[in-house]
């Protein structure tokens, strides 16, 4: 199996009623790969027309779907979940083509995309009940679970195969249809995936997909329909708070996982050699380019010369080039207004008494590359401290004490992720307990994983994605008295 798509395979159109179809006029847009600046293909860009017909097919569908047996809902994923790994090595490459991860990092996302079909086609067949007898005995209680019914699933660019299948395999399994918008800037994968979903027997208006570059004018009349009963977003805290307040119009269930401002601290007693991995893990998985990145770097006084400089050398022997070529273990940002944003938020922590240890450049040469870059003695006041910085770029700040540190990381709107480094175990459960966020991580950079609850609190989001709760947020509660 080769590492490599051929283009004539890729899908560009509009997935709508299990049928691919032009969008209205004909109308495309090219996406373009970060590392070369080379048109990858040319995707159908949908409108609010092509909204409509999306919308009304998962509205028909829904009352058979909803319908479906678990079984029928469990095998059907299952099938997904082979025809993933199958496609494995075709599904990296369009990645990072068209996103820009590294190909052993796009492999890594196909794998852990696909256990989200895994999972839930094990959780389609255990969606239970309850029932009970109230206090005076007058009523048995029967508590049954039903589809939400058509949901509106939107996602970013920065996972194109996991935020999507992290939606679409807990809807599938609790027979909710779905109108789709995935990021503009890579629509490839999901097409790909929605592909796959037809080769494993989804029937027709269960998944519909529109890829767009006029967002809002295509998830705005979804939104509206009074079809659609939930949203899943994944994205900007901003398009969120713009979505819930959309869904307010016609109350509709909404899970929101949103931006991050994730603290990594590491206490005194940390093992250093643990700590700098897992930096490398949550800072420079996804060239920083993630939601769980970790974003402010807090460091005992007494270890923080150890730690930053261990980190430097660790991020200047990366390999900064395109992902598709063997050897690259960094590749580029999505696009230049993300490059701009890395170098004047650099550019600003210096000027405000930051120093650079490495990095802090872009190489020469087509692409939005920027150098792993480590920085020290950040202040307080460096915008990089409340702005998620969504590239390579290490802003650590020495601390003193475990109160100060507690308050400096909660001193956010968002909650995320945090992560802690720590050889004492009543120390690690005291950050678990005090940081203000979904999800910890203690001695590890990587939080992601297919069998736990994925989500935030304050305003990184709602809700909770993978794990036992993912179905459940496509899944509405009934209860009927039965007079006995
Ligand atoms: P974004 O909010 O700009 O876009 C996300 C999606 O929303 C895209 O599909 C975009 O086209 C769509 N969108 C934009 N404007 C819209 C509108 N007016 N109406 C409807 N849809 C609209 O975010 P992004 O730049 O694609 O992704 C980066 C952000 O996503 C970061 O903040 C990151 O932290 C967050 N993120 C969060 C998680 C998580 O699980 N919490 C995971 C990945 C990324």
């Amino acid at each position: 199996m080769s590492t490599s798509f051929d283009p004539a395979d890729l899908r560009t159109d509009l997935f709508i009623d299990g049928a691919w179809r032009k969008a209205t006029g004909s109308a495309t847009f090219p996406v373009e790969n970060p590392a070369t600046h080379e048109i990858i293909a040319h995707v159908a860009d949908g409108s609010p027309a092509d909204a409509e017909l999306a919308i009304q097919a998962a509205g028909r569908a829904q009352a058979e779907w909803g319908k479906s047996t678990p079984r029928e809902r469990a095998d059907i994923l299952r099938r997904a979940f082979d025809l993933v790994l199958a496609n494995a090595d075709r599904l990296a490459a369009i990645m990072t083509a068209e996103m820009g991860k590294p190909l052993a990092e796009a492999k890594g996302e196909v794998a852990y995309g696909a256990e989200f079909l895994r999972w839930f086609s094990e959780e389609a067949v255990r969606i239970g009940g309850d029932s009970t007898t109230s206090v005076d005995r007058s009523t048995r209680i029967l508590i049954t679970q039903e589809p939400v019914g058509p949901c509106v699933l939107v996602t970013p660019w920065n996972f194109p195969l996991a935020m999507g299948a992290r939606k679409i395999a807990p809807a599938v399994a609790a027979g909710c249809t779905m109108v789709f918008k995935p990021a503009e800037l890579t629509p490839l994968t999901s097409l790909a995936l929605a592909d796959i979903f037809r080769q494993a027997g989804l029937p027709d208006g269960v998944l519909n997909v529109v890829p767009t570059t006029k967002a809002s004018t295509v998830v705005g009349p979804w939104m509206s329909s009074g079809i659609a009963r939930k949203v899943s977003f994944t994205g900007s805290t901003e398009v969120g708070k713009l979505l819930l307040r959309q869904a307010s119009d016609n109350v509709m269930r909404s899970s929101m996982e949103l931006g991050g401002n994730a603290p990594f601290i590491v206490l005194a007693d940390a093992d250093i050699e643990k700590a700098v991995d897992g930096a490398l893990k949550a800072k420079m998985r996804n060239m920083g380019e993630a939601c769980t990145a970790a974003n402010r770097f807090f460091v005992h006084r007494s270890v923080v010369e150890e730690f930053s400089e261990k980190l430097a050398k660790k991020l200047s022997e990366l390999k900064v080039g395109d992902g598709a070529a063997s050897g690259n273990d960094v590749g580029p940002l999505i696009e230049q207004k993300g490059l701009d944003k890395v170098e004047s938020l650099v550019a600003d922590a210096v000027a405000k008494g930051a120093r650079i240890l490495t990095g802090g450049n872009r190489p020469d040469g087509p692409g939005y590359f920027y150098n792993p870059t480590v920085l020290v003695d950040v202040p307080k006041d460096a915008l990089l401290m409340s702005t998620e910085i969504f590239g390579p770029v290490a802003a650590i700040t020495a601390f003193d004490s475990e109160d100060e540190v507690i308050k400096l990381a909660n001193d956010t709107d968002w909650g995320l992720v945090g992560y802690v480094f720590t050889e004492a175990m009543d120390k690690a459960l005291r950050f678990s307990t005090e940081l203000e966020v979904g999800m910890v991580g203690v001695n590890t950079g990587l939080v992601s994983n297919p069998t736990a609850p994925f989500g935030g609190v304050k305003q990184s989001g709602l809700g909770r994605e993978g794990g036992k709760t993912g179905i459940e947020e496509f899944l509405e509660t009934k209860y009927t008295a039965i007079a006995v």
